[in-house]
């Protein structure tokens, strides 16, 4: 099974990537982690990478589909995976699709976790108390949640055209959301 997860940051993608990497047993792949992993290895793209990040921009999109391309070729990548972060403006969209066309492969799901900006807001703000990352700063984050409304937001109607868009309710209990995201993927 091959998964696109969208939705805005905070809206809790990576927590419910976690449960479906248990229970479909099929790798999350998250272009942040990607990039977080090179800024770490302290690799001259991460250092470049870290820049961006921390004003809360997308890295360019070359970039992050070569990263993404060495990933998707792993072996564990290859019974199915949960993409989260990606694609995030309609040109990783279409390079996605090309990429998929490339190696024919298809999409299954597209599931786009809905929570309103205030509740997001929140979220990260407490988030940034645990984890401290450096982009979860209230000034960047405004950004980021810009650069979703104004760049990634589409891409979920360009998916929609594709038919497989799930709206996924993000509010309630992590338990709640699951649920509904299981709910969804029996179609
Ligand atoms: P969140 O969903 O909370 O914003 P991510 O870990 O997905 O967190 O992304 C963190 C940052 O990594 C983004 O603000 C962006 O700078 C960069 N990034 C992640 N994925 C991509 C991508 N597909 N294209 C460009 N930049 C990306």
């Amino acid at each position: 099974m091959r998964i696109v997860l969208l939705g805005a940051p905070g809206s809790g993608k990576g927590t419910q990537a976690k449960f479906l990497v248990e229970k479909h047993n099929i790798p999350h792949i998250s272009t942040g982690d990607l990039l977080r992993g090179a800024i770490a290895a302290k690799t001259e793209l991460g250092l470049a990478a870290k820049e961006v990040m921390d004003k809360g921009n997308l890295v360019s999109d070359d970039i992050v589909l070569g990263m993404l391309k060495e990933r998707l070729g792993q072996d564990d990548a290859q019974k199915g995976f949960i993409l989260d972060g990606f694609p995030r403006n309609l040109v990783q969209a279409e390079m996605l699709s090309e990429l998929f066309t490339e190696l024919s492969l298809s999409l299954d799901h597209a599931l786009l976790i809905e929570v309103d900006p205030d509740e997001v807001v929140a979220r990260i703000a407490k988030r940034a108390e645990i984890e401290g990352r450096s982009d979860d700063t209230e000034e960047v984050v405004r950004n980021r949640l810009n650069v979703y409304k104004e760049q990634t937001a589409p891409v979920a109607d360009f998916y929609k055209k594709q038919d497989i868009v799930t709206e996924i309710m993000g509010t309630g209990s992590i338990e709640d959301v699951q649920a509904r995201i299981e709910a969804a993927l029996r179609f």
